[in-house]
């Protein structure tokens, strides 16, 4: 079908004009929508009912030296994170988070976020894992929280300011395809699930804030629409990737099912048991204890169940321990986490004020992504994209480094989703509406017509090797043996995706095209994976070797680009700013 001129089909337009698009419509994109349609003529599209993004679905709160609770600073704050991400984290960027949390936890109040409040009134907060009074002494309560449902609460009120700010909302359009001319943004491929029709948004400005990938694992926290398409799609219009080695597991998913239990239940007192109902985490952060930065809780769990001290003793992957919130009382445990009071009773029956619940760790947080600049502008080493914007988990500023801090993702998307939405709004008054190629969309189009077309392979069966996979050779601990398997699997897998083709056949509502989209975004993204981590001789963060256990600065003090050349992964490196605190090696 050619796709020559702007086709109108009564109201059917197939090409659009908007100053700004921004790509999901998660906290990180609402927020830089809310920003950017100050000025700019503003379109989100999103592939999912906007308030059904994973942002939504975040429970345990939002970091922020507010003070409220215990003495806290700004300056504290960037030290944890920095320290937390084992000194990858870019200096100046991490300040920057900190500081702004401040003020946009306000924000979010003033637009009617309905947080918990101190018996005095003020905004309550919690503790979390790595963030601490004075670099280090001791836990501190930071994290804001609308009890366990912080995430919901910030994407209700952000969705709603965005409609009545006349931001243009396209529901389940989804991005296949970036357009750049060089290194200049000219808009996205898109596709219509309502139609199954093709569009292509032209634009002076886009914005990727398409959330995580967790789908490439097994055991995941991660909503199915994560699937990481910003990335991918970014990647293969040659754009690298950054630090994509680094995947943080979560300590405490619900066992075998991966449901996220938050780390808010520690935050709030709750503590690990193994099978002999001992504290393990005494022998592993002795100050922290629970409370120590994630890749370590998630480390040590694995330890624990590698000794055969997990919950069945097997020393297999299914060995879980046990989450114990019954010592806090009912009463804390039915208003301070009552979501998760729910999950546990319907998929465990399980009442957490009575008895310890399952857990084991989850994949749960991608650290890597698009690299940005501390505007949200898209940058490598040597080129700024002009036009081309990401925030949010999609995006790599870096913040989080190799281990994120819990509550500093939706920090992330505030502070970094508005600065990005501010530059917009900016450069968009003054850059001119790009023109697109006259057959962009077309070789989309005939991708798709030839996937329904030919008869061929299920892609589900590949799906499930590939999170098989990643779980068992990519995950808590890696090695070279495993790692290099890992790659192998995953390489095949990409081989024998060429042979998948849809069994549905209709072109309205045809989900079943957009899987396959989808799956190849995660094949994609697992090869990155795989090859950025078996590169990186080292420990550091969520990235831990037992064939080489030492973090060393000398030579890995640098973040990791890689990009997909001829079905293999090609490396660069970038500097990492340490321009604030001089690296030391991390205890709690
Ligand atoms: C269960 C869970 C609990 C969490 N709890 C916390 C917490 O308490 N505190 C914290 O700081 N962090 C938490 N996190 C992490 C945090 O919630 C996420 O990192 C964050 O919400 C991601 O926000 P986002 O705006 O980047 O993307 P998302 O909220 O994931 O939104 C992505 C958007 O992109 C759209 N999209 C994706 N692909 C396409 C495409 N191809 N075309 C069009 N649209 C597309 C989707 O429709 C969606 O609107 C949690 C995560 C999970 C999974």
């Amino acid at each position: 079908m050619g796709n020559n001129t702007e086709v109108n089909k009564g109201v059917y337009v197939l090409i659009h004009e908007f100053d700004a698009v921004i790509v999901g419509a998660g906290g990180a994109g609402l927020y830089a929508a809310l920003e950017a349609s100050k000025t700019a003529k503003t379109a989100v599209l999103s592939k999912l009912y906007p308030t059904r993004s994973h942002t939504g679905a975040a429970q345990g709160g939002i970091g922020a030296a507010l003070g409220n609770v215990d003495e806290d600073t700004p300056e504290w704050h960037a030290f944890d994170t920095i320290k937390g991400g084992d000194y990858l984290v870019d200096q100046q960027a991490a300040k920057i988070l900190a500081e702004e949390a401040v003020q946009a936890v306000y924000d979010l109040e003033n637009r009617g976020l309905p947080f918990s409040r101190t018996p005095s009134g003020r905004i309550d907060q919690r503790r979390f894992g790595g963030h601490t009074r004075n670099f280090g002494e001791a836990p501190v309560h930071r994290s804001c929280y609308a009890a366990d449902r912080t995430g919901n609460m910030i994407l209700q009120t952000l969705y709603q300011q965005c409609i009545k700010n006349n931001v243009h909302f396209f529901d389940e359009f989804q991005v296949l395809e970036l357009l750049l001319d060089g290194a200049r943004v000219v808009g996205v491929v898109v596709f219509e699930l309502a139609s199954g029709e093709v569009h292509v948004f032209k634009a002076k400005a886009v914005m990727f804030a398409t959330g995580g990938f967790g789908r490439m694992f097994r055991i995941t926290s991660n909503a199915h629409a994560n699937t990481g398409d910003g990335p991918a799609v970014a990647m293969r219009a040659g754009i690298p990737l950054e630090d994509m080695e680094f995947f943080q597991f979560h300590p405490t998913g619900i066992k075998d099912m991966g449901i996220l239990i938050t780390e808010g239940v520690r935050g709030e007192g709750g503590i690990l048991l193994n099978n002999a109902g001992e504290r393990f985490m005494e022998r592993y952060a002795p100050t922290l204890l629970d409370l120590a930065p994630r890749d370590m809780v998630s480390r040590a769990i694995m330890t624990e169940i590698q000794e055969g001290r997990g919950i069945r003793g097997d020393r297999k992957i299914d060995d879980y321990v046990m989450l114990d919130a019954s010592r806090l009382g009912r009463e804390v445990v039915e208003s301070k986490i009552p979501d998760i009071a729910d999950f546990c009773k319907t998929y465990l029956a399980v009442d957490p004020a009575q008895k310890p619940m399952p857990v084991q760790p989850t994949a749960h947080y991608a650290m890597g992504g698009i690299p940005t600049d501390i505007d949200g502008r898209v940058a490598t080493a040597d080129t700024v994209y002009e036009g081309l914007y990401a925030a949010g988990e999609c995006a790599c500023v870096s913040v989080h480094g190799a281990n994120r801090l819990g509550t500093n993702s939706l920090v992330d998307l505030v502070v970094f989703g508005r600065r990005a939405g501010r530059h917009i709004a900016e450069y968009v008054t003054g850059a001119a509406m790009p023109s697109v190629a006259p057959d962009a969309g077309d070789a989309m189009r005939e991708r798709i017509a030839k996937l329904k077309t030919e008869s061929g392979d299920h892609p589900g069966p590949i799906y499930g090797r590939m999170q098989s996979t990643m779980m068992e050779n990519v995950g808590v601990y890696r090695d070279e043996a495993r790692m290099t398997r890992g790659l192998q699997d995953v390489k095949d897998l990409r081989e024998a995706f060429k042979a998948v083709r849809v069994q549905d056949k209709e072109s309205r509502f045809n989900t079943e095209v957009l899987a396959i989209l989808e799956l190849e975004n995660l094949l994609d993204l697992s090869l990155i994976t795989a090859a950025s981590a078996l590169n990186r001789t080292e420990s550091r963060g969520a990235h831990s070797r037992v064939d080489h256990a030492e973090r060393r600065d000398e030579e890995w003090l640098k973040h990791t680009l890689a990009q997909i050349e001829n079905d293999d992964v090609t490396i660069s490196y970038k500097s990492v700013d340490t321009s604030i605190w001089e690296p030391k090696p991390r205890t709690y």
